[in-house]
Parts: C-alpha cells; structure tokens; sequence
C-alpha cells in the first residue's frame, strides 16, 4: 500500500466520514483516520454522533416517550395499560443494537467506497504529512494533497464537579446508566441537559437543573424560550436559572450538590448528577506547531467561510470549527471541502442552518430571531400560530406551543422561524427550504397544505404576519 493518498481525513465522525465518502466519490484517493477501537482492536467509526451523541440519545428519547405514553397519555385515547414494567437493560440493548447497525453501515460505505481506514491516532505535521500512532505505540508516516483535520469534540469539565463515571457523569455517561436515579440532578439548561433530563424524567426520576444563567435558552427566540420552559415545567423539569454551582460531596450512595442562588447557599442531594456545561474542541495534539495550522484560545481551529486552514491543502471541519456543534453542519462542511479539494466553488449558507432540540414536543430554529433582529435595527414582521387552533394538533392531544415567522417588512423575504411544538424539527426544515430559495410569507400563503397536518401552522403562521390567518382572530403581532 502507498504511504501518499490524494486526501487524509483525520476523525469518522458526521464531518470526517461524509467528507471522506464525498472525496472517494469525486474519484480521489482517500483515506480516513480514526483513534478509537472496540475490544476487538477494530476502529469505532461514527465519532460522538452515531457512538455517543444524537442516535444513542434519540434512541433513548423515543423509548422513554413510549414508556410516558404507556404510563399516562394512553389513557387519554381510552387505552388501557396495566402493569407497565421497565427494563433498562433491554432499553440499553435496543439503543446499542441501533448504533452498531448504523455503525456497521458506515463501514460498509467506507469499504464499498474504496476508502482506506487506518486505525490510530493522526497528528499532521509540516509540509502535509500526517503521523499515525496505533495503539501499540507503532508510528507511521503517511503524506497526502489535501488534509482535512475533523478530530470533532468532547464535554467540558468544571471543577466543582469532577466525573466520576460513576454518581457524577457526563453526557456519554448519562447514555448508559444501570438504573432510573430517584433523583436526578443535571448542570446545564442546554441541549443535553434538557434532552437526557427529559429521558430519565419520563422514566421516573424526579429531575432538577441547575443552570447558571439568569435567561433560559438564550440563543433561542426570547417567546420560544418561554414557551418551552412553561411546557417542560409542566412536564416536570425543574429548572432553576442564575445556580452557580460552588462544589460536590460524593457518597458511594448520592452526591450532594452545593450551589448558590444570588447570596444564597443552596444544597440538594441527588442519586445521580449529570454534568452537561457545554463541549469543547478535541485539538489536543491534533497537529504541530510547523504545521502551517493555528486556533484560537478555545482549541477552535482558524478557518475561512470555505474551511480551509491558515496551511495550503489543510481544511478543518465540524465541531473543531467555528459556528454551532451539529452533526449536519459539520457533514455539509465536509461535503463543501471535498468538493472544493475537487476544483469546485462549493459553499454552505450558514444563515440557514437549523437547530433542534429533540425534547417532547421539539424545540426547533432556523435563521434570525426576534431579538437578533430588533437589535439589528431590521424593520421586520412577526406570524404566530399556536398548535392549540390546528385540527391535527387536537386529534394528536398535542396541542401546545406555537409557530413563529419572521420575514422582512419591506420585502417580506422570510429571515427566521422559530417552532416548540409536535414536529418542529420538520417543519422548520420546510422554512429552511422556503429560505433557501429566498422565499416570501406571501409564498408560503399561496402554497397548499395537506389537511389536517401539522404543517397548517407553518401556513397560519405566514398567513397571520399579514394579519389574514384563517383559523384564529388576526390581531396585531408586535
Ligand atoms: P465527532 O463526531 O466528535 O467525531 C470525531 C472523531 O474523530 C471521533 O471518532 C474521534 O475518536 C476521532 N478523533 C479525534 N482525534 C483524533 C485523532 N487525532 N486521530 C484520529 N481520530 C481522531 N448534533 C446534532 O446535529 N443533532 C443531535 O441530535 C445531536 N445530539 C447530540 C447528543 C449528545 C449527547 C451529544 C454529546 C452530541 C449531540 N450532537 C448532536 C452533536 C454532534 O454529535 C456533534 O456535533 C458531531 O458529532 C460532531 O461531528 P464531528 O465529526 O465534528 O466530530
Ligand atoms: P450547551 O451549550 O447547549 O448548554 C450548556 C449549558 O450549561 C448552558 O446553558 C450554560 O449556560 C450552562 N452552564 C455552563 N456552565 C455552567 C455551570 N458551571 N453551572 C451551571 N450551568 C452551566 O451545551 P450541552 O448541552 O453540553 O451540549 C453541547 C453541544 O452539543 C451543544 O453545543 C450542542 O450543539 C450539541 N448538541 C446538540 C444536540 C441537538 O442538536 N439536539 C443535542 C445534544 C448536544
């Protein structure tokens, strides 16, 4: 086997492998580096995404939604349930066999794709050269045209509350615990916490978070925030904002957590703690220091809007980059690399990428919010529609949160929308579509919605930022 490939890919996660799959598919030769191995000495392919991230954790959200089902809102339809057990181990079994089947399918693609896997870690060095270390220790040198560095990310630690892997754990952790804590703590009002609090809440633990800032989801739409932290509080969630966390006591039984309040010390004990503060860049000793490479104080490395890298023929991608930690930027990112590797002028439309929080219902985002935009000084418009007036919604007993649109007031270009509710994820991917071809509010009300369905919203919502929404009365929006 040659030592030179056309392109090294360095990381298999979403952005490593999509990268990679899109390069061999554009006839270059690549191979693709991954450090982490099973017991069986086989590299782990899928980075935090398919291994310990968004499948594992929806996987663990959808059975623990069946169960809540099972448990109580069945009862709504006049269905009868007795005797609901729970069975964690199984629960556990099912969520491993969905990873190592979409594993194993990422394999397969790698294989039919003609990629070259190598196992180890990779750490470039100067002139495009990329050092392989295997776990035995045994290095060797491989060069390549182009490196594309998607080394991906791992949770952040705060001192007050080390891991144990055991009472106080992270993320990964918090995939696989043994039993339902009788009282989960969790620190972190984020994405995680809310996701994993939410799963083992439906499963039983009485949950409270614990997050520092004095706002809930900052970075969504202020009115979505709210919204969802009306529903979630109704679901059980107790989420007390502005605790700062000051140290932990661990027992072999709980874990007492300190915190205070403004001036006032707190203490709660917990059978479990979940720590879920945020992630951080995995750039430790991913390249050397005349590698033409450099990051910021974070561990981010530097890149333009294309991702390439202060080095010629070095990209960086995913969540070692700028811009939010999502699997589906960081694979577009790949994609976008690979193709620019290919000689074309590939980008990616940052304004519209979506995020989703997969609690139940959904939270779900795309483009500006109405704070960014009022702080902008943008002259814009406002569509709500609630779920509770959407015939489906009903039929579904799904009837809280809204749909928001937000378009311009001059042109009536849409600038963002912003959904808690059933199927948000879905139906703001439709409004990244709408964005994506640059269309109206005026658009959106000329098209046809499927009855009953709940894109109807998505239709009210457009129809209600010109005051003309067919099923509640119109009144003025801001
Ligand atoms: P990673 O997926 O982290 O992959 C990087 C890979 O590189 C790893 O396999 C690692 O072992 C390997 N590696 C690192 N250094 C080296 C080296 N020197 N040599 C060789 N290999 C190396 N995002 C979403 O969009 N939707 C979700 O629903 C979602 N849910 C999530 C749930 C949880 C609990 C977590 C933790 C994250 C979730 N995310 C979600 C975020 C998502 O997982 C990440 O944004 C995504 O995995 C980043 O992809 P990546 O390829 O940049 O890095
Ligand atoms: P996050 O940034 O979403 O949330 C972390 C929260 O912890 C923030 O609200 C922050 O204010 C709070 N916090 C920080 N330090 C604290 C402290 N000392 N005490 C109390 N609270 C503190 O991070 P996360 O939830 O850990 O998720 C990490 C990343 O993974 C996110 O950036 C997200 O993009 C990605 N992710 C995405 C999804 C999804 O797309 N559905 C799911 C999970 C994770």
């Amino acid at each position: 086997m040659s030592n030179h490939f056309e392109v090294i890919v360095i990381g298999s996660g979403p952005a490593g492998y999509v990268c990679a799959i899109r390069c061999a598919q554009l006839g270059l030769s690549t191979a693709l580096i991954e450090k982490e191995t099973d017991t069986g000495d086989k590299p782990v392919l899928g980075g935090t995404c398919l291994n310990v991230g968004c499948i594992p954790s929806k996987a663990l959200l959808d059975s623990s939604q069946r169960y809540a089902d099972a448990k109580g809102h069945l009862s709504e339809h006049g269905i009868g349930v007795n005797d609901v057990t729970l069975n964690i181990p199984e629960m556990m079994v099912r969520k491993e066999k969905i990873v190592a089947q979409l594993t194993g399918g990422v394999a397969g693609l790698l294989k039919h794709n003609k990629i070259t896997v190598l196992s180890g870690a990779g750490q470039l060095l100067a002139g495009r050269q990329v050092e392989l270390t295997d776990a035995e220790g045994q290095t060797a040198l491989y060069t390549a045209d182009n490196v594309v560095l998607a080394s991906g990310s791992e949770p952040v630690e705060i001192p007050p509350a080390p891991i144990d892997g055991d009472r106080v754990v992270d993320s990964t952790g918090a995939l696989c615990l043994d039993s339902v804590p009788a009282r989960l703590g969790v620190i972190g009002a984020g994405v995680i916490g809310l996701e994993l609090g939410s799963v083992w809440a439906r499963l039983g633990s009485e949950v409270v978070i614990l997050e520092a800032m004095e706002q809930f989801l900052p970075a969504m739409d202020e009115q979505i925030a709210k919204e969802s932290a009306k529903i979630f509080a109704k679901q059980g969630l107790d989420i007390r904002l502005g605790a700062r966390v000051t140290g932990v006591e661990v027992t072999p039984e709980q874990v007492t957590v300190g915190y205070s309040l403004g001036d006032v010390e707190h203490s709660e004990t917990f059978d479990r703690l979940i720590v879920a503060v945020g992630r951080r860049p995995r750039t430790d000793k991913l390249f050397s220091g005349d590698s033409g490479v450099s990051m910021d104080e974070r561990g981010f490395v530097f890149v333009n809007e294309h991702c390439a890298t202060e080095a010629p023929g070095v990209w960086a991608v995913g969540d070692i980059v700028r811009g939010p930690m999502l699997a589906h930027k960081g694979s577009e990112e790949g994609v976008m690399v690979a193709e620019r590797i290919h000689g074309k002028a590939a980008q990616l439309n940052y304004e519209v990428v979506p995020s989703i929080i997969y609690t139940h219902p959904e939270v779900a985002a795309v483009g500006k919010n109405e704070q960014e935009l009022k702080a902008e000084g943008v002259d814009y418009k406002v569509g709500t529609f609630p779920f509770a007036a959407i015939g489906r919604a009903q039929a579904s007993g799904e009837t809280d949160g809204l749909v928001k649109i937000l378009s311009d007031a001059d042109s009536d270009q849409i600038l963002g929308a912003h959904v808690v509710g059933p199927s948000a994820a879905d139906l703001v991917q439709q409004i990244v579509i709408a964005m994506e071809m640059a269309a109206s509010t005026e658009d959106l009300q000329l098209m046809v919605f499927g009855h009953p369905t709940m894109s109807e919203a998505v239709h009210e919502a457009a129809l209600a930022a010109d005051g003309r929404a067919i099923h509640m009365v119109n009144r003025p929006q801001r």
